[in-house]
């Protein structure tokens, strides 16, 4: 059979030692310029051309390059920029970073905030969402896929220069300040679309000639009603461009591709790592026409090595149909989802470095099975078949106790002993709280001390039982500061805490951690997610040890603090080889041990914290219910196993609860916290349609800023949430954590809040 062509649709940009980091932190603080934040970004850029071209990968991205968001990048790219940052006499880049993280140089008269970010799609990564009015002046401001394609081509490396589509850009945009009420952003498409045009025509006079366009708007329901304005859109760019791949990416394109196959473009790309079964559906749409097929068999998402004989015969399935000229194999997204390079790993073992794949391994992966296809099987695709096979002998080797103990699981096992209001009444004498409870969300500012006593002792320079006093002696402070500060139901304050899920995973059987494993959430904010590889269970107690010493030195009740098992998973790499709902109700049993064991050490409110359960929503919404249905079952596994007098207490936030509110209900926990002070309106509108039958403390302080709400703000919110909510079940507390904030606002706000309180509890006696 004769070869096919790789591709790979996108690559890390942080650089493997986290060189864009720092060399952009070093810039915003002022320490270096311009030029050296550019020297950095430049060699990054060599490394990564040169090593993708060094796998032997055929369409090598170019454009997708950023130092803080791809889409952000757009938005300077077409002049999408909002008034207020072009008021300072900022350069480009500036305004890119004003954009994304707010500025503030008071003396200047400069004091911006940043423009929304929003999870792109299902994944932990923000994007800046781009603001959109009717006097949005488009224009090309620069060409940053021609400039990167260039840059590429003096290394003499030819790329596949990379753009978001101009109906996706516009879908994931939202109206401006200054745009009318109702104003929808796909609207300004006739106005955007001769800044493409002029953007790959100039990639054409340059003599480029493959550009991928990004659609990812069209694995979501949404996509199908776009058929005119993709039709519109795609008539008006083929004209001009390069020969374009069309890329669809994170899910199934659906019956989308009818309209899709018609469009003037040169290849489809889409998903078969998160959407294997399109397969049949897709070939046999595009069959009599003449568009080639992008087969993303490689996953952009996941670490897992890939099992490329399986790919092959993927592969081979679509060459039967469509012959070998019109098939080219990829990666089912952008890599930007996962680490840089295994290579850097030094305490994987041999076992589980053989189980892995990172981006750079994952454009091996491209190449050797296009290789592959073509006939010649590399002495990588052979050792990949073994190390597949080994894996597989492990995955059927893994804890047969936690998988007796999950089919075990009864119906009686997911609810609380008592319904609500009886739960409520055993608490009230359990806890003794006032109306109007104040507590805070778990975490206290982690200081430059508590990091610096981790650090040494993750080193050796420190000892267990050292670490763990200076530990000690940080939870008694921070009760002390509660007790001071006269909030109601307190927290230890997580200072041995490195991570939220982090934390839970280094103590439970089945996850393995990476040293370098890094992966951008947003901007310079790269998480090190750890990777499940086998059954979950745990050993021993996690937690209890640091919420029963937090209790021994206070009369006043304490809060346990968990992560939840589906918060745990969406912030994990799974495992492949078993669903996401068997590993989340793994976890689940192990918190539910966890739970249990904090109640009968003389904690009696727990909290189980699920900010992440909004984004494992499936991005079509009929795949909704059977996420929603296992994600509320797996917390309520984890929670149910107390007695009616302990109060169960949950929190989310960042993400718009709105549409899943009714789920939030169906937790059934005796208390939420939920982020509200950001989007008080939308918030409020959800509590009055939805209405919400358990206590709730919606957050009345932003604590994504240092600035201190003052006492009259919070008055204002609780009384606003009173309008909606019943008094007798309501909360005061902040939005989230507290960690990243410092001692001296901390104090000056919660201050403000527990005196708000205090008036709530006259006011509305
Ligand atoms: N308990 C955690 C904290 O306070 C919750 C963090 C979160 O919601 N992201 O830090
Ligand atoms: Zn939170």
């Amino acid at each position: 059979m004769s070869g096919v062509t790789s591709a790979v649709l996108g690559f890390p940009r942080i650089g493997p030692n986290r060189e864009i980091k720092k060399a952009v932190e070093s810039y915003w603080a002022f320490k270096t310029s311009a030029e050296d934040l550019q020297t950095v970004a430049k060699e990054v850029k060599q490394k990564r051309w040169e090593s993708i071209k060094g796998k032997g990968v055929d369409s090598i991205p170019a454009g997708d390059f950023t130092f803080y968001d791809h889409v952000l990048d757009h938005s300077i790219m077409f002049n999408a920029i909002p008034e207020r940052y072009t008021k300072n006499g900022l350069s480009q880049l500036d305004v890119a970073f004003a954009m994304g993280r707010g500025r503030q140089q008071l003396d200047q008269g400069i004091d911006l905030q940043a423009c929304e970010m929003k999870k792109w799609f299902d994944s932990n990564y923000h994007f800046v969402v781009p603001e959109i009015s009717p006097n949005t002046q488009f224009k090309l401001n620069r060409n940053q896929p021609l400039e990167e394609y260039q840059e590429a081509k003096s290394y003499g490396i030819t790329t596949r220069p990379v753009f978001l589509g101009p109906v996706s850009y516009l879908v994931l945009s939202k109206a401006a300040r200054d745009a009318p009420s109702g104003y929808k952003p796909l609207s300004a498409l006739d106005s955007l679309l001769p800044v493409y045009v002029e953007a790959l025509k100039q990639l054409k006079d340059a003599g480029v000639e493959n550009v991928q366009i990004d659609e990812p708007i069209l694995v979501q329901d949404i996509g199908e009603t776009l058929s005119a304005e993709y039709t519109k859109a795609y008539k008006q760019l083929a004209e001009v461009a390069p020969k374009i791949t069309f890329t669809t990416y994170f899910g199934r394109i659906g019956k989308s591709v009818d309209f899709v196959k018609e469009l003037p473009v040169h290849a489809l790309h889409i998903d078969l790592d998160r959407a294997p079964d399109q397969l049949d559906d897709v070939v046999a749409a595009v069959k009599s026409t003449k568009l080639v097929l992008e087969l993303g068999v490689v996953s952009g998402r996941n670490i897992w090595k890939t099992d490329l004989a399986a790919a092959k015969k993927v592969a081979e399935k679509a060459i039967n149909e469509l012959g070998a000229d019109r098939v080219v194999v990829a990666t089912s997204s952008s890599l930007l989802h996962t680490p840089v390079t295994l290579t850097s790993e030094t305490r994987l073992t041999p076992e589980q470095t053989a189980w892995l794949s990172f981006a750079l391994e994952k454009c091996e992966e491209v190449a050797s099975l296009a290789q592959a296809i073509g006939g010649s099987e590399s002495d990588y695709f052979k050792q990949n078949t073994k190390d597949i096979a080994a894996r597989r002998d492990f995955e059927r080797t893994s804890d047969s106790a936690v998988r007796d103990r999950l089919a075990a699981v009864t119906p009686e096992m997911l609810s609380r002993k008592s319904p609500f209001p009886q739960r409520r009444e055993a608490q009230k004498t359990h806890l003794d709280l006032p109306k109007f409870p104040t507590t805070t969300i778990g975490s206290f500012p982690q200081t430059k001390e508590i990091r610096a006593a981790r650090a040494k002792f993750n080193k050796n320079e420190l000892s267990k039982e050292d670490y763990e006093k200076a530990m000690e002696n940080e939870v008694e402070q921070v009760v002390r500061f509660q007790e001071k500060v006269g909030l109601d139901l307190l927290v230890h304050g997580e200072p041995e805490r490195n991570d939220m899920v982090q934390y839970f995973g280094e103590q439970l059987n089945g996850f393995i951690f990476t040293q370098l494993g890094w992966v951008q959430s947003y901007g310079s904010r790269y998480v090190r997610p750890p990777i499940i590889v086998s059954d979950v269970s745990r050993s021993q107690p996690m937690t209890v040890r640091w919420s029963q010493y937090a209790q021994s030195v206070t009369k006043k009740p304490m809060k346990g603090m968990l992560t939840g098992p589906v918060t745990i998973l969406n912030w994990s790499f799974p495992r492949a080889d078993v669903s996401r709902e068997v590993q989340s109700k793994q976890l689940s049993l192990a918190l539910r041990d966890e739970v249990v064991d904090l109640q009968n050490a003389g904690i009696y409110a727990i909290q189980v914290d699920e900010p992440a359960i909004r984004e494992g929503l499936p991005l079509r919404k009929v795949d909704w219910d059977n996420y929603l249905t296992w994600a509320v079952d797996s917390f309520r596994l984890a929670t149910s196993g107390v007695e009616d007098s302990t109060q169960v207490h949950s929190h989310f936030c960042y993400s718009d609860f709105a549409d899943i509110f009714p789920s939030i209900q169906r937790l059934d926990a005796d208390v939420i916290s939920i982020e509200a002070s950001k989007s008080d309106l939308k918030l409020l509108e959800t509590f009055r349609n939805h209405g919400y039958s358990n206590e709730i403390g919606p957050g009345v302080y932003d604590i994504h800023s240092p600035r201190v709400p003052g006492e009259q703000e919070i008055k204002d919110r609780i009384a606003a949430m009173v309008e909606v909510l019943p008094k007798d079940l309501l909360w005061v507390n902040p939005d989230c954590g507290l960690k990243t904030r410092g001692w001296k606002e901390t104090e000056e706000s919660l201050q403000n809040l527990v005196q708000a309180a205090r008036w709530a509890r006259e006011t509305y006696a």
